[in-house]
């Protein structure tokens, strides 16, 4: 009988190596979550970017999948000091009259700045599916099987399996509607007409007007990773950070060994484990677009042209469905857009400890061709003038990651995709390969649990606790 050391081993404590961690030590198993980087928490960190007592996100900021995750929703994690804020309105998208969709808790709300008749299209399409949430999540947020609400599920599959501007379009009449629904549908970061990409914006959609919806972490997105790492060692979780793994014969005997990394990293530490169809499956896994990131410090908050968008966590910037999809479909064809989709978060309006008092934060980033060197600074910059002028003129500092930073700071952000891989149909709930069980890697005692497997980025913590699932029931024959 071989001598571990640990139960398992996790490598890479983003949110999903976290999460996995939990339900590993819930189990009552020793476990040890190593991490590259001096600080823990991967895509879910804070830091001072710009100027003294400035809190920026270097990464994700809005947390809906957070709100929402039927995983981390469970967790007692108020008890580790995390607290949601959730500004009046979730999300803003401005025109160029200088009006807004605002995005609001109650539906009614909403679909009056949505307007003419597809206000009412709008409540018939997303208010049923809002209400139902807690049911559909765990059918959304997990890898394939066979559904335990067939008929709710089939009624969002059926919606969600179009591209968003065929939904859009078919939807919806005025391009009122149809820019907001693209600009939700951007998020997945595939061009808007590729089927799937609607699913995106419906989950965005509804989760805005859930209670909570796109809320953030007072004192920034660090407090859910620090929250889900005070949780973990408090149950008796091991955490080493400052520790790159290299090659996975390198660690400490461990029962099992998990990976909060995406394939590319897999193939470079555990290649020699791997059976070759399976490396060979892992080598065809398909990386998406890059992201392009500012962070500011503002001496004022930014001057929107559109009443509305001061209420809002987020706002989307790229004007119609047009414009949102021919960006999107630039950064994914390697082209740069002159015009691209912009997602700017603005949550010192609402969260008084991210910068001195009077000042604030601005976040942004746009897409952009994987790997891409361009410098997206004044485009961004561009687009935020567009909507509201005189921006430039707020800004005391910046800081600037482009998508090798992002790669340089993660090593998950390969190309500076953000999403641990190309969110199209035939990977998001067959990623990284298609299994039944696709957090198992075919090597003894080796899982995946990152983004790079089902339901995909996001800070959610549903792969983690899914790998998490998988390795109780193989490994230590345990029932979830
Ligand atoms: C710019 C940006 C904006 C985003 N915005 C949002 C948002 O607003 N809302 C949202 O929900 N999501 C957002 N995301 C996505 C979200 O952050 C990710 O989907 C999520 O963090 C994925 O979690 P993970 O645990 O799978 O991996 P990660 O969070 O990437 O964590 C992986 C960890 O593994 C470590 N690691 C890598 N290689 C090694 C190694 N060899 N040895 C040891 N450790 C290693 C890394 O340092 C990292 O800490 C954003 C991401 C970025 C980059």
């Amino acid at each position: 009988m071989k001598n571990y050391k640990y139960d398992a081993i996790v490598i890479g404590s983003g949110p999903n190596g976290l999460a996995a961690g939990i339900c590993l030590t819930r189990a009552g198993l020793s476990v040890l979550i190593v991490e590259a980087n001096a600080t823990i928490g991967g895509g879910a960190r804070s830091a001072e970017l710009t100027l003294p007592g400035f809190v920026h996100d270097p990464y994700s900021a809005i947390h809906p999948l957070a709100i929402c995750s039927p995983f981390m929703s469970a967790l007692p994690l108020e008890k580790y000091g995390l607290e949601f804020i959730q500004p009046p309105a979730s999300l803003a998208h401005p025109f160029d009259d200088g009006t807004a969709v605002v995005l609001k808790e109650s539906i009614r709300e909403t679909i009056e700045t949505v307007g003419g008749a597809d206000g009412e299209n709008y409540r018939k399409l997303i208010a049923p599916l809002a209400e139902r949430w807690d049911a559909l999540a765990p059918e959304i947020l997990a890898p394939l099987h066979f559904p335990r609400n067939p008929f709710l599920f089939g009624k969002f599959a059926l919606k969600a399996l179009r591209s968003a501007r065929g939904f859009a379009e078919s939807h919806f009449e005025g391009s009122r509607a149809r820019a907001a629904f693209a600009g939700l549908a951007a998020h997945s970061m595939i061009p808007l007409d590729r089927a799937g990409s609607a699913g995106y914006g419906l989950v965005l959609a509804i989760t805005a007007h859930r209670a909570a919806g796109w809320g953030f972490p007072r004192g920034g997105a660090q407090k859910i990773a620090d929250a889900l790492a005070a949780h973990f060692q408090s149950l008796g979780g091991e955490i080493q950070i400052n520790t790159r793994v290299e090659n996975v014969d390198e660690l400490p005997p461990a029962k099992a060994i998990l990976f909060d990394l995406t394939p590319r990293q897999i193939l470079q530490i555990a290649g020699h484990q791997l059976p070759a169809g399976y490396k060979s499956r892992l080598e065809k896994f398909r990386y998406g677009a890059g992201a392009f990131k500012l962070d500011w410090a503002l001496r004022e908050p930014i001057p929107w042209r559109a009443t509305g968008c001061d209420l809002a966590g987020t706002v989307h910037l790229g004007g119609t469905l047009d414009e949102i999809a021919d960006s999107e479909s630039k950064a994914w064809r390697g082209e740069i857009s002159k015009t691209p989709f912009v997602l700017v978060a603005q949550q010192s309006l609402f969260d008084d400890t991210r910068a001195p008092a009077g000042k604030h934060t601005g976040w942004a980033y746009c897409h952009v061709p994987h790997g891409s060197t361009v410098d997206m600074t004044q485009i961004i910059e561009n687009q935020i003038e567009r909507f509201a002028p005189g921006f430039r003129n707020c800004i005391l500092e910046r800081s600037v990651l482009s998508p090798l930073d992002l790669q340089r700071r993660n090593q998950n952000n390969i190309g500076g995709d953000i999403n641990g891989g190309a969110g199209i149909l035939s990977q998001i709930y067959t990623r990284p390969v298609v299994s039944l069980n696709p957090y198992k890697i075919p090597a003894k005692g080796l899982y995946i649990c990152s983004s790079s497997t089902p339901p995909g980025g996001g800070v959610h913590g549903m792969c983690g606790f899914h790998a998490a699932e998988a390795v109780l029931r193989d490994e230590f024959g345990r029932k979830f």
